[in-house]
């Protein structure tokens, strides 16, 4: 049998008729740039969210870019993000020129640990030399982090939380939507393998704020004040495609359903792996829904390089996210101490295995793919 790691053949097949239909329109209309559809895409997803304000945008990068743009984050700040996750949560404040501060996660779900969270903002205050100006949580793997737990000192220390939801828009925590979990603004991205994947870059903002909402719609474009040539700060070239929106317009018609789909592959996984010594499967938080943006597993010492070999001699790819924490890569200053500074997130990078993982997944692929691991463990 040979799996797929993501197959977006059988997606494509699922909504072929819609898709042409929905490109067909922008192509007919040549309204490849902030056409109709880019309006219709961002009440939709106000709706599937429930927050006020969506500025959909280029990627899921530029998503995180433009509220530190809109806050002013520059030289001098500090913004306080997690240890493991992708580089960009670290390199969008890097590149506006401010330090980000790495906090380690919690060993069992992977998010950034509120109470290291909390302990790094009190000591970058009491050093005095960088201002805490943003924390940026990441809602790793498709579950939410814990805002109930960080958003109560991010407010009282008034720093805005920016919640990295590239990974788990359609997920929920405590009865919220991610994107909408009370944080200033939300960021996520439609890159072809997230659980809202458009066919090439994609990203939106969410906040329920309506003077950010106004700037980030300058930002997205160059800045614009009431009309295109009367620019009034220093924006970007930040918008979506038409032809992405339309290609999201179609792919939403399914998404509920693919939801929980992708419930049903993880309850699938989890059965299946359930006893094989040396195998942790993944721990969604009590109150979360997770969306499952990756199925990933721990493997006991040194043994993950070795299983993701013997699944790639019987055609099951793997992933490694991530095979380095961000604070141990060389650009960043304390990276020779990151075994020390970041003990999980070492960990986790020396464990951690994603297995394929999407919608149409079907229960012979798992049971295959769950009966390699175990033969490879007996
Ligand atoms: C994918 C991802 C991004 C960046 O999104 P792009 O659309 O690829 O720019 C940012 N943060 C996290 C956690 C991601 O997984």
């Amino acid at each position: 049998m040979k799996i797929k790691f993501i197959d977006f053949e059988r997606q494509q097949n699922r909504i072929s008729d819609l898709l042409k239909k929905n490109i067909d329109l922008v192509l007919s209309k040549n309204s490849f740039i902030m056409g109709p559809q880019i309006q219709e895409l961002e009440n939709k997803l106000c709706q599937f969210t429930g927050a006020r304000f969506c500025t959909t945008c280029s990627s899921g990068t530029d998503a995180l870019l433009m509220p530190l743009m809109a806050w002013g984050i520059g030289p001098g700040d500090a913004v306080f993000v997690p240890a493991f996750t992708f580089f960009a949560t670290a390199e969008m404040p890097a590149l506006l020129g401010a330090t980000p501060i790495f906090v380690d996660i919690s060993p069992q779900t992977f998010l950034i640990n509120p109470e290291l969270l909390e302990k790094a903002i009190l000591r970058v205050k009491s050093e005095g030399k960088l201002h805490p100006r943003a924390i940026i949580p990441v809602d790793l793997f498709g579950q939410p982090a814990s805002y109930e737990l960080i958003l109560p000192f991010a407010n009282e220390l008034h720093i805005p939380v920016l919640e990295d939801a590239a990974q788990a828009f359609g997920s929920r925590r405590n009865g919220k939507n991610a994107c909408n979990t009370g944080c200033e603004a939300s960021a996520t991205s439609f890159f072809p393998a997230k659980p809202l994947g458009c066919y090439g870059d994609g990203g939106a903002v969410f906040t329920n704020n309506p003077e950010l909402a106004e700037v980030l719609q300058s930002i997205r474009v160059h800045g614009k004040g009431i009309h295109k040539y009367a620019n009034v700060r220093i924006g970007l070239n930040g918008r979506l495609d038409t032809i992405q929106a339309a290609v999201l317009l179609a792919k939403m018609e399914i998404f509920p359903w693919e939801i929980e789909q992708r419930s049903r592959v993880a309850d699938d996984y989890a059965q299946n792996l359930s006893g094989i010594d040396g195998v942790s499967t993944p721990i969604v938080q009590e109150g979360s829904k997770s969306v499952w943006a990756q199925y990933c597993i721990t493997l006991s010492n040194n043994t993950r390089d070795k299983l993701a070999k013997f699944l790639a001699e019987n055609d099951i790819p793997t992933n490694i996210y991530y095979p380095c924490p961000l604070p141990a890569l060389k650009l960043f200053p304390d990276n020779e101490e990151c075994k020390e500074k970041f003990p999980c997130a070492w960990e986790t990078s020396q464990k951690i295995l994603a297995l394929p993982f999407h919608p149409y997944l079907t229960s012979k692929e798992i049971e295959y793919i769950c009966s390699k691991i175990r033969d490879f463990f007996s």
